[in-house]
């Protein structure tokens, strides 16, 4: 950037902030308007359980699905919503869309559990156990069928209010997992109060574990930090298969990755699912004519 000489604040620097304002107020009222018309849409990423070899949940990502500039992601648009005090209007359209997906499967056999992110705004919204148990009811979906992540950051952040919410959204039968583990400001006193069932460590420590000693030993010691602690352990950013082996000797219980499938759309997961669901039977039926 240039300096000000004019000592007006109208060098490169100050112009680009205006640009800058001017761009969020338009992406925010845009925002606003997609709200409106249902542009939110969902993708979802598939979590496969080692012990069993079946996939058995899905995460649910949104995207905006924008009328001109196409898909925008998370980083495009949550935290401008965050600051406009949006997230609870987009949590309640994700919460609709990921619940009716999830009847949808299981209506077509397929068993999944689908877990959906929230923010910081969501979990001090006293409401939010209420609406998610009435939203499970109207679609006959089980609670044990949602499972709900929240940040360290959301954690930490008025702790006393969220870890009272989180409390009532667990005694519905909701699972609960700390997402991003390890890159917040993890302290052990809150997973020791915290009523969480998962950690999802974070793929910054699970995408080398292959190839840096250092993060292998973070992987192999935070499985037996979240199983002594009656916890599951899922490992985010599966990228490749010597990954997943170590992940898998390493007695992790669920892995999500690009090299299993990337989001996306339920439309095209589909029949991914249902065609691996069959391959899954049919090789447990030929071990059982094996035998
Ligand atoms: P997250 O919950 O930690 O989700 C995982 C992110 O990592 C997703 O990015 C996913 O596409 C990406 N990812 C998955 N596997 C791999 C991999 O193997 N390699 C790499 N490099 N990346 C992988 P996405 O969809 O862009 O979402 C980013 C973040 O936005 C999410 O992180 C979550 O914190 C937030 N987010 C997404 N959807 C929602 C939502 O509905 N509500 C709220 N509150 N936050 C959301
Ligand atoms: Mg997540
Ligand atoms: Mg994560
Ligand atoms: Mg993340």
């Amino acid at each position: 950037a240039k300096s000000d000489h004019s000592g007006l604040g109208l060098a490169s620097g100050g112009a680009d902030d205006e640009d800058n304002g001017r761009r969020r107020l338009t992406t925010l009222e845009e925002l606003r308007t997609g709200l409106d018309q249902g542009e939110l849409v969902l993708h979802y990423q598939p979590q496969l359980d080692l012990a069993t070899g079946l996939v058995s949940g899905v995460e649910a990502l949104v995207r905006w699905n924008h009328p001109t500039r196409g898909l925008v992601y998370p980083d495009g648009f949550l935290s401008l919503a965050e600051h406009a005090g949006l997230m609870g209007r987009i949590t309640t359209q994700v919460l609709d869309l990921a619940v009716e997906q999830c009847r949808a499967w299981r209506a077509a056999g397929l068993d999944l559990t689908v877990a959906v992110n929230l923010s910081t705004s969501n979990l001090h919204d006293p409401g939010l156990p209420e609406h998610v148990a009435a939203l499970l009811a109207r679609h006959g979906v089980p609670p044990c069928a949602l499972h709900l992540e929240v940040t360290e950051e959301v954690l930490m952040r008025d702790a006393a209010r969220a870890t009272e919410t989180l409390a009532r959204l667990r005694a519905l039968g909701i699972r609960l997992a700390v997402d991003d583990y390890g890159t917040g400001y993890s302290s052990l006193a809150y997973l020791h109060a915290l009523p969480v069932d998962d950690l999802k460590l974070d793929r910054a420590f699970v995408a080398h574990c292959d190839t840096d000693p250092r993060s292998a030993a973070i992987v192999k010691s935070t499985v037996e930090l979240a199983h002594n602690l009656n916890m599951r352990l899922i490992a985010e950013g599966v990228e490749n298969e010597v990954v997943l082996d170590r992940l898998r000797g390493w007695d992790c219980d669920l892995v999500q990755g690009y090299h299993l499938s990337r989001p996306q759309a339920p439309d095209r997961l589909t029949p991914w699912l249902l065609q691996r669901q069959a391959d899954a039977l049919a090789s447990a039926g030929g071990q059982l004519r094996n035998r």
